[in-house]
């Protein structure tokens, strides 16, 4: 039963509940319920509070990483900037992304 079909059902509850004489603590009941999954919708489709806070994160900007992969007059030669979130991997000097293409974290090359 998804919580969509148990708002219906206890909304017929209520009302059913509302033509007997011992039915208000069944109303009350339901209406409660009623609340408490209707409120559980509106937070799934808000996102968790996880998702939120990396949300939040991704907008702070971090340095990417640099990896190189040798060297040439005696110099590292950084081709590789590495994703501080997702630890995506992009050409440097060719992938210059504001955000992180894979996982949307803003990126910091000033850093
Ligand atoms: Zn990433």
């Amino acid at each position: 039963m998804t919580e969509k079909e148990a708002i219906s059902y206890l909304e017929i509850e209520k009302i059913s509940a509302e033509e007997t004489s011992v039915g208000k603590i069944k109303i009350q009941m339901c209406e409660e319920a009623i609340k408490a999954l209707r409120e559980v919708q509106e937070y799934r489709e808000i996102g968790t509070a996880e998702e939120c806070r990396e949300a939040v994160e991704k907008q702070k900007p971090k340095s990417p990483d640099y990896e190189g992969d040798g060297y040439a007059d005696g110099e590292m030669v950084y081709d590789t900037w590495i994703c501080p979130n997702c630890r995506g991997r992009y050409e440097v000097d060719y992938d210059d992304y504001d955000y992180c293409q894979k996982c949307g974290q803003k990126l910091d090359w000033e850093g």
